[in-house]
């Protein structure tokens, strides 16, 4: 016996049998049982929502030999045989196929003949909106002057298509998503009935895939019992087969986000895709699990997921603030918006993580990896007071993606251009201190660039440094000790796909992106392992500060504008810069240094304190 795929085998055949739209059974019965059947309905909603089902078993109660009934019997030969599809009395038609004005023509010659076998003569039209114009207008014909016998079930997913003059003469139901929870119940009859074993956690990942559709949902669960190689099938298999992201998945995603670690956070989302995942599917995953999660806190759900008891879901929920969720979310949709047209898809996901990691209200979590920071350092500089830039190393052999600059360049469909900047050549400093990084004023978040540490470069311009860095990042790509950082470091990428723009002897000035990708640069952390590329690459750089591409044409408009020989270091208008400093590095002398140690360790063991709070 040949194999019938599920959704046709559990297809019901009886209204008592049909999941969901119990408004719309009740209306279509008392219809038969009042004997007022109209002649024109339209089913409406989304697809595997019951429509042709209920139109085939409208059309069985209507002409079953022991009725009209509420119920057909599914019993007598007329039963049988609409079911079979060997009634003529019954037509169904696929208007995606039949679209025309002829298809339609011939259909209305046989309306006006009396049914063959059966008491009505049932017309079910699936995707009537595919009908043309003309088409319609031959419908509507039918439709104006109806013959007793002759009932019209007009099936869509988009009713909006169809026109006013076929809306006005039908009778309209609107179909609902089927309820997870409806979904359920039948996935565990035909589990039953067909003998298959599945872990009830599969079969809430089956439910929740198929959005709302019984087929999808049937359809989902048979490709799971074909592909499953295991007594039992996982919720793996369905995952596989679905091509969705496991929540367990998006759940390491998100805490990493919330950790501030982007290079686990891309890591995890390499795998992801590494599983053949497709780039838009995984957006929306995240999305959805994003909506899940705030309606989990705003205890606004109307079902109850299985994974809201899941403790990874509940202890992610409790890190989170909903204010972190919405800028997710909107990061997530500008990406999907930005992706459509981009070849790119990969790229825009990958940078869309990165934003998402760039948390600066959420202070509490940021406060232990800021504390695991300073507890590394402080052991630093207990083995070495003069080691100043000695920042914990991510141990981890993984190269991510990096959209070169380039692809950057095309996603954002222009070309960052290099400023031509005049430069200045002053003195460089005459002495050099051991310095060392008090990274508790990191904690203060208030301190922003301003135009007067911009100037200060500007002012300071060194051409020869400008062309070592320029030859740097033209070189970038090759070089080994750079590939040694961007490997561990996502952020130093990021630095390298921007653009410098000016450079004094010891700083130098990059534009970036946008806002979010100069905080992430410029903070404290990252700073570290720049500054010590720089040292390993030659060059005495020991600041830098980055800059969206707006803020930078607006200073240098300035600059440009007051810069003349009479005076080469213009005093430039002040505005407020929306990037934060990183902590300046302060100059202390070496024998002091065990005294600072000593006020780092009183901070750091009040930050502690506030901790445990
Ligand atoms: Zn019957």
């Amino acid at each position: 016996m040949a194999y019938v795929a599920l959704y046709r085998a559990y297809r019901p055949q009886k209204f008592s049998e049909v999941v969901g739209q119990q408004h719309i059974i009740k209306t279509l019965q008392n219809a038969i049982q009042l004997n007022k059947v109209a002649h024109a309905y339209l089913f409406c909603g989304p697809r595997g929502t019951g429509k042709t089902t209920l139109a085939k078993i409208m059309a069985k109660a209507l002409n079953c030999e022991h009725g009209p009934s509420i119920e057909p019997c599914c019993e007598c030969d007329i039963c049988k045989g609409i079911a079979k599809g060997m009634i003529s009395d019954v037509v169904e038609i696929d208007a995606a196929s039949n679209n025309g004005v002829d298809d339609v023509r011939a259909l209305r010659d046989t309306v006006k003949f009396l049914p063959s076998s059966g008491k009505y003569k049932v017309y079910i039209i699936d995707e009537v909106h595919m009908l043309s114009p003309a088409a319609f207008n031959a419908l509507l014909k039918t439709l104006e002057e109806p013959p007793a016998h002759v009932v019209f079930i007009l099936a869509t997913t988009e009713p909006y298509r169809l026109p006013n003059t076929i809306l006005s003469r039908c009778q309209r139901f609107d179909f609902q998503s089927i309820s997870i929870d409806d979904i359920l119940k039948r996935l565990r009859i035909v589990a039953e009935e067909e003998n298959i074993k599945v872990t009830e956690e599969a079969l809430h990942q089956i439910a929740n895939s198929a959005e709302g559709g019984m087929r999808d949902a049937l359809s989902l669960f048979d490709q799971c019992i074909s592909y499953s190689v295991n007594p039992e099938i996982t919720i793996d298999d369905v995952l596989a087969v679905s091509g969705n992201i496991s929540y367990q998945k998006i759940i390491e995603l998100l805490d990493s986000c919330i950790s501030l670690d982007e290079t686990n956070a891309i890591k995890i989302l390499d795998g992801i895709l590494r599983e053949g995942k497709e780039v838009p599917r995984v957006i929306n995953d995240i999305i959805l699990f994003l909506r899940d999660l705030l309606l989990f806190k705003n205890n606004a759900y109307l079902e109850k997921k299985i994974m809201f008891e899941n403790e990874a879901f509940i202890s992610l929920s409790k890190k989170v603030s909903k204010d972190i969720i919405y800028k997710w979310l909107d990061i997530l949709n500008d990406a999907n918006n930005q992706m459509r047209f981009s070849t790119q898809k990969r790229a825009f996901l990958e940078l869309a993580i990165l934003k998402m990691n760039d948390n600066e209200q959420n202070n509490f979590i940021n406060l232990s990896n800021r504390l695991e920071a300073l507890e590394y350092q402080v052991s630093q500089m207990n083995q070495n007071p003069n080691a100043y830039h000695e920042v914990k190393k991510q141990e981890t052999s993984y190269v991510p993606h990096i959209p070169t600059a380039e692809e950057l360049s095309n996603m954002m469909n222009n070309n960052p251009v290099v400023e031509d900047t005049p430069i200045v050549e002053t003195p460089a400093l005459t002495e050099t201190k051991p310095i060392i990084p008090v990274t508790i004023e990191e904690v203060n978040d208030d301190s922003y660039i301003t135009v007067k540490d911009v100037e200060a470069i500007l002012n300071h311009g060194s051409r020869e440094t400008r062309a070592k860095l320029n030859e740097i990042w033209q070189t970038s790509s090759y070089n080994q000790i750079i590939e040694r950082y961007t490997s561990t470091n996502f952020t130093i990428q990021m630095l390298f796909n921007g653009n410098v723009v000016a450079a004094s002897k010891e700083a130098f000035i990059v534009v970036l992106q946008d806002t979010g990708f100069c905080n992430k640069v410029m903070l404290y952390q990252n700073y570290a392992r720049i500054i010590e590329m720089f040292s390993e690459l030659g060059l005495n750089i020991k600041d830098y500060i980055c800059l969206p591409k707006q803020t930078w044409q607006k200073i240098l408009a300035d600059w440009k504008s007051k810069y003349n020989e009479a005076n080469p270091q213009p005093q430039l208008e002040e505005f407020s810069i929306n990037v934060k400093k990183r902590v300046i590095p302060q100059i202390i002398e070496e024998n002091n240094v065990d005294e600072e140690l000593e006020k780092i360790n009183e901070l750091f063991g009040d930050d502690i304190k506030i901790t445990e709070d």
